[in-house]
């Protein structure tokens, strides 16, 4: 029996047809003496209904006897559904078929969780989701993710083929380049003691490309971290990775924003309204306190340095002395702020190196804080207007270095509207979406711990023109050419242009970021030798498509738009990996192992 529509197929049109469906067995109801079975595939469901006068009496006992989740294919002839009874939820709900045969292409077990129920899916523990995926993607929000995922893959492909690029793929085993994230090893067999790395992204083989005249490069590629797994990360995941020569900034901005309204196009039959807003990393901080500005709600950081710099209140006043700045924000509203909330932002704070938390309630007319007696008058005003405070208000403040009291108040802003939304009393539509540009990072930060320049994006990076200058006298003072997209609150991606003079380069390496020329020869010396052989100006971008994809999914977890996620320790509950591994495969690759017995599984292989 040959299927001759797929499930959500069959319309009133159809009436009178004989059809076969197939597909899996979404529910079973014995009523009155006939059985209907909802047969499911994955375009939707269609009723089939079972009478013992039309059928054999072996095929109704097959029909009875069927659980949920069995394959079967059915094959009846399509009819009206009696007077009341059609369903409007679905599409095919005006039909039914009345069975003549079924065939059972496989009975199914009774499974560890039910599939047909969205309410009840929706509840079921994500490791036992996990363990069974195969029946956690059948569910149709699961289904449909999967779906945009691969709309969205081919409307990037077929965008960027019209832009111009060529998709290339690049090498998964790679040069080891231990500057960034921790990488994963994989032993050589042939090579003992030598290792590839799986690349962190495409960065260098991109930019080489760009020396090998490709002009522009694009690739979905699939990029590996070793890192300790915060909560909605992947060890492996997928970036949008491309990079285009002869270009400036201007370039990829248009470029993207391009690519991003066909993308919302496609999936959400959105137009998003480009050129996106630019911000730089400064002002982001200064009244956002994040580099990636959620921008659908105020609250924004006031500064009240110069308000305070001779306050009697030393807490701010001596803060100001040694360099730093008073913030502040209002989180309108939330005077009712409860006493465990106060103190998850003052964990916040504390996080970041600060004393405490100082804050003033505003009810019943009144500034309810421990502070407010140390203000003078001209500091009050100063207060109300430059917070624009009200009744019912809650102020936080921070005193501290620049960035510390950005950071802080930009943590606490983010609660506060989380607190709200939560509660109802911040509504933010669903639909809408901040694109936002943040540029001017600075080129380089300073590692305290380890007393040494680091790239904040990556070495690769070109500072501004007219900042190269300062890179030996104020390295801090340097901007680079580095870019981040931004959607509400979310970093989609980031890139910059490069660096592509072999001398500047290898100043940055060694002299800025002090890295030993031999190790600069070892680690990136083939990249230097291409850049002198003819490199072109040139730079990129890489977009995160797991992110990006969740966000249209409008899910939070990017597991849910990955066909086989890992968990946050990094295994897989399915195939049950990693796992150990013989003996013989370890001697073959010239590795012992050196692990305490007792961190070895039980499931290991005696060694
Ligand atoms: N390779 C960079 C990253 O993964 C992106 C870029 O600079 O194009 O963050």
């Amino acid at each position: 029996m040959k299927r001759t529509h797929h499930c959500s197929e069959l319309r009133p049109a159809h009436i009178g047809q004989t059809v076969t469906l197939a597909g899996w067995v979404h529910s079973r109801r014995d009523l009155g003496g006939l059985i209907f079975v909802d047969v499911r595939d994955r375009e939707g469901r269609t009723q089939s209904v079972f009478d013992p006068a039309l059928v054999t009496k072996e095929v109704f006992e097959r029909a009875s006897s069927l659980r949920s989740e069995s394959v079967v294919a059915i094959t009846g002839k399509v009819r009206h559904r009696p007077e009341g009874t059609n369903n409007s939820k679905i599409p095919s709900g005006e039909v039914e078929v009345v069975a003549q045969d079924l065939e059972l292409l496989n009975q199914a077990e009774v499974l560890p969780f039910p599939v047909d129920d969205p309410e009840v899916a929706s509840k079921v523990n994500e490791e036992l989701r996990l363990q069974y995926r195969y029946l956690d993607l059948r569910r149709p929000e699961m289904s449909r993710n999967l779906r945009l995922r691969s709309k969205v893959a081919t409307a990037t492909r077929v965008f960027l083929d019209e832009q111009g690029f060529l998709e290339v793929e690049t090498p998964l085993l790679f040069k080891s380049t231990p500057e960034g994230a921790r990488e994963f090893l994989v032993p050589s067999r042939i090579h003992p003691g030598q290792f590839y790395a799986l690349p962190q992204s495409p960065q260098q083989f991109k930019q080489i490309l760009m020396v090998a005249g490709v002009e522009r490069y694009f690739q979905l590629a699939r990029c590996f971290r070793d890192e300790d797994q915060r909560a909605d990360r992947q060890l492996e995941f997928t970036q949008v990775d491309l990079e285009m020569s002869f270009i400036d900034r201007q370039d990829i901005y248009d470029l993207i924003e391009g690519l991003l309204k066909r993308v919302w196009k496609t999936a959400l039959n959105m137009d998003i309204s480009t050129p996106f807003k630019r911000i730089s990393y400064q002002e982001a901080m200064d009244r956002f306190g994040i580099d990636k500005p959620d921008t659908r709600f105020g609250f924004e950081l006031v500064d009240l340095t110069e308000d305070f710099r001779a306050s009697t209140f030393k807490v701010f006043s001596g803060a100001i002395a040694n360099g730093g700045v008073v913030k502040a924000i209002n989180a309108k509203g939330l005077a009712d702020a409860t006493q465990g909330q106060i103190e998850t932002m003052t964990e916040y704070a504390k996080s970041f190196g600060a004393k405490g938390l100082a804050f003033i309630k505003v009810e019943k007319g009144e500034w309810k804080s421990p502070i407010v007696k140390f203000f003078s008058e001209t500091e009050k005003a100063a207060l109300t207007q430059k917070l624009a405070i009200q009744e019912g208000d809650l102020i936080l403040f921070a005193a501290d270095q620049w960035l510390n009291a950005c950071e802080i108040l930009g943590r606490i802003r983010l609660y506060c509207a989380e607190v709200l939304k939560t509660q109802g009393r911040l509504t933010i539509e669903s639909n809408r979406f901040d694109f936002l540009w943040v540029v001017d990072f600075p080129l380089l930060t300073f590692d305290k711990e380890q007393n040494r320049w680091y790239s904040s994006h990556h070495p690769f990076t070109a500072p501004v023109a007219e900042d190269v200058p300062l890179l030996q006298t104020e390295p801090r003072k340097v901007r680079g050419q580095h870019y981040d997209i931004v959607v509400n609150g979310t970093e989609l991606g980031g890139g910059s242009i490069r660096i592509h003079q072999p001398a500047v380069q290898k100043t940055i390496f060694e002299q800025v970021l002090q890295i030993p020329p031999e190790m600069v020869q070892a680690r990136f010396g083939y990249m230097l030798e291409a850049f002198k052989y003819g490199a072109p100006p040139h730079g990129g971008i890489a977009l995160g498509f797991d992110r990006m994809i969740a966000i249209l999914c409008g899910t939070p977890s990017i597991r849910d738009v990955i066909a086989f996620p890992k968990t946050a320790k990094g295994t897989d509950l399915m195939t049950d990996s990693p796992t150990t591994v013989e003996p013989k495969q370890l001697r073959d690759l010239h590795i012992q192992l050196k692990v305490p017995q007792k961190e070895i599984p039980p499931t290991a292989p005696a060694s």
